[in-house]
């Protein structure tokens, strides 16, 4: 049987944190009275600052450690989890970026957790898949008179209509930005304070409320080289898209460990009856962890991202398989308010499949890629 979330992971890394996200798991995802504190909490716990090398400001360690941190945050709560991850994505975003002064600008102050940051591209990610275009569109202006000689800049307006970590206090959110004077996409940092720049009420979602989950409204907002994190959108998207996936699935890696736990702690009878199944989940679980980690590190999947696609979707499976063992396991006492969280893990593992990119679309996309392969072959 696995050690249980108190005695491995976040209990041990970060006690105080671990023990404040299981005080305020549910209110972290049943309302939003607690979602300005969230990233400070991360931030004070060191987590953002996994994975990102000593010279920039962080604890070193690579891209693996941080998914570790993010299913280990996720076993506890997967509203904070979600946080973390738009988080240390948009950190992400920096450290691949060309753009050296965006991130000496914006770095420090999202590692130490005053900054929020706000990954704004599902948009991005399906117009990749061309499932839908860019909701953003750059118009050439001129440059602030305060801009060297020579930069460049561009009026933006557009909308998105979810973002999640779009806290109060301040953000800076990523977005894909189709200019009209053609050419390719580019990716911008759309900072909160930006005139044109309109964030929505929270959105009224049924869970992960304490996210700060909003949409947000570009109108004529005025960027600049200086914000732009990469001018050719589609060859950069592609090799941040395994961090970006990689930290995402970092969250059901640690929902399903937790709810794998959760179905041990049934009474014996059931550990008994449902014993098979759990192994089998562990030991895919297991297997999927170490082949995302390995290949993330390697780089396997910049060039082959059917690999990845194939990882989340198996681990959607997984996340499944185990949130319907917990709920077998508790019986009835997971239907009562308060006394488990099994019901928000059920509704925890409801959004895994529709994040994007979504289990609809990468099925899409394995299948566009094996008829492709077929009439290859055919012809
Ligand atoms: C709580 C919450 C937080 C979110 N936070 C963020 C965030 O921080 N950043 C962000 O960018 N997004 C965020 N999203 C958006 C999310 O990641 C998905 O993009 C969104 O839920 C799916 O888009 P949709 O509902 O508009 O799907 P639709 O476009 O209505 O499509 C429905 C489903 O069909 C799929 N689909 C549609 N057309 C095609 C096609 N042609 N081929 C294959 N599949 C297709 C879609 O992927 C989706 O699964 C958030 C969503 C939620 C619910």
């Amino acid at each position: 049987m696995s050690a249980s979330a108190s005695q491995r992971g976040l209990a041990v890394r970060a006690p105080g944190l671990a023990s404040w996200l299981d005080v305020n798991a549910e209110t972290l995802d049943t309302d939003a009275t607690l979602c300005g504190a969230v990233v400070p909490h991360l931030a004070e716990a060191g987590l953002l600052r996994i994975g990102v090398p000593s010279e920039l400001g962080g604890d070193g360690g690579t891209i693996g450690d941080a998914i570790d941190s993010v299913a280990e945050v996720a076993e506890h709560s997967f509203a904070a989890a979600f946080v973390l991850w738009g988080q240390r994505t948009f950190i992400e975003y920096l450290l691949q970026s060309p753009n050296r002064g965006l991130r000496e600008r914006l770095l420090p102050t999202l590692l130490s957790g005053e900054l929020a940051g706000a990954t704004g591209l599902s948009n991005a990610m399906k117009y990749l898949s061309a499932i839908e275009p860019l909701q953003i569109r750059a118009v050439d202006a001129a440059a602030p008179a305060d801009m060297a000689s020579g930069g460049r800049a561009w009026r933006v307006s557009g909308g998105l209509p979810w973002i999640t970590n779009l806290r109060k206090q301040g953000f800076v959110a990523a977005a894909a930005v189709d200019h009209a004077s053609g050419g390719p996409p580019s990716i911008f940092a759309i900072a909160h304070h930006t005139p044109g720049v309109t964030r929505s009420d929270d959105l009224d979602l049924v869970g992960l409320r304490g996210t700060n989950t909003a949409a947000l409204q570009i109108k004529e907002a005025l960027v600049t080289e200086d914000d732009r994190i990469t001018d050719d959108a589609p060859a950069w998207l592609t090799h941040v898209r395994p961090a970006f996936l990689g930290l995402q699935c970092g969250m059901s890696l640690g929902l399903a460990r937790r709810s794998l736990a959760g179905a041990d702690e049934g009474g014996p009878g059931a550990s008994a009856a449902l014993a098979d199944e759990a192994a089998a989940l562990h030991e895919q679980l297991h297997a999927l962890a170490a082949r995302l980690k390995s290949g993330v590190l390697q780089g396997e999947f910049v060039a082959s991202p059917a690999r990845l696609f194939e990882l989340r979707i198996a681990l959607a499976g997984v996340v499944h398989g185990a949130a319907t063992l917990e709920v077998q396991a508790g019986g009835g006492r997971g239907y009562l308010r308060g006394l488990s969280g099994v019901a928000r893990r059920q509704r925890e593992a409801a959004f895994v499949p529709i994040v994007t990119p979504s289990l609809v679309q990468l099925k899409n996309q394995l299948a566009a890629q094996r008829a492709q392969r077929k009439t290859g072959t055919a012809s």
